[in-house]
């Protein structure tokens, strides 16, 4: 199998990484997840990730907190999902480096594009912790940053469901999956694909964005390849 793109972004949401339990880290389900990128990487793909937190932490549901700082709660829960990636990764021979947004020496890389653009030609994945590093925004648009800052030809959006639909296919068994769809369907008819910040950024930057099941994570193999998997936005 050859991989169809030379350098992808694959964006993991914190509850990709929760497995069953829907809160924190179940290891054997990052494991899993790991081990069809392990397979892409020694494919030849040049391939980074940008991890949620959702899992721990969302800014936007905290409630009476200030949004700020609850947004930093939200940045630090994306850097132990990140360690944890970086761990299994490790585990399963893959090399790889963890850069965040907001420095935290002691434990990764701070984030510098040159640098990670460096790690991804010699083959090393690199995850990326904090977001953007600013409250306000998501993870989604920190993907969307990201992949247009080491020219990545797509994004690839790990998600609980098998594409993008019409209406929530958790409530509605007649909701219609999508097939292809555009940046501007995205905005114009707020589908839950991902926030308007990110579509937006993507239209700007025109990286197409796969919007793919995790639940099956030999998806990511299938994805990396051109295997008609989920939902594709494009211009
Ligand atoms: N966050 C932030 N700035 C960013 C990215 C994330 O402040 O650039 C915070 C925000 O509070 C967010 C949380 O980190 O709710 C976790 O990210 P996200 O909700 O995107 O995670 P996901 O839903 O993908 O697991």
């Amino acid at each position: 199998m050859e991989p169809k793109y030379k350098r992808v972004l694959l964006k993991l949401s914190g509850e990709s990484l929760a497995g069953k339990q829907s809160y924190g880290i179940d290891f054997d389900t990052v494991l899993k997840i790991c081990e069809p990128i392990r397979q892409s990487v020694a494919m030849g793909l040049e391939l980074a990730v940008v991890v949620g937190g959702g899992n721990f932490w969302r800014g936007r549901s905290s409630g009476k907190m200030d949004r700020t700082r609850a947004d930093h709660m939200g940045m630090l829960a994306t850097t132990i999902n990140a360690l944890g990636v970086a761990d299994a990764l490790e585990q399963l021979g893959v090399p790889v480096r963890v850069q965040t947004a907001i420095s935290m020496q002691e434990i990764a890389e701070p984030y510098i594009r040159n640098r990670a653009v460096r790690h991804l030609e010699k083959g090393r994945v690199v995850v990326f912790g904090c977001g953007t590093g600013n409250p306000f925004f998501s993870t989604d648009t920190a993907a969307a940053l990201r992949a247009a800052e080491i020219d990545a030809d797509i994004i690839l959006k790990a998600t609980m469901v098998d594409g993008v639909y019409d209406c929530d296919p958790k409530k509605n068994p007649n909701a219609v999956k999508y097939d292809e769809l555009t940046y501007m369907d995205v905005l114009n008819r707020n589908l839950q694909v991902m926030d308007s910040t990110a579509a937006t950024l993507c239209r700007d930057n025109g990286i197409p964005i796969l919007v793919f099941n995790i639940d099956e994570p030999q998806n990511i193999v299938k994805a990396v390849c051109g295997d008609k998997v989920g939902t594709i936005v494009k211009e």
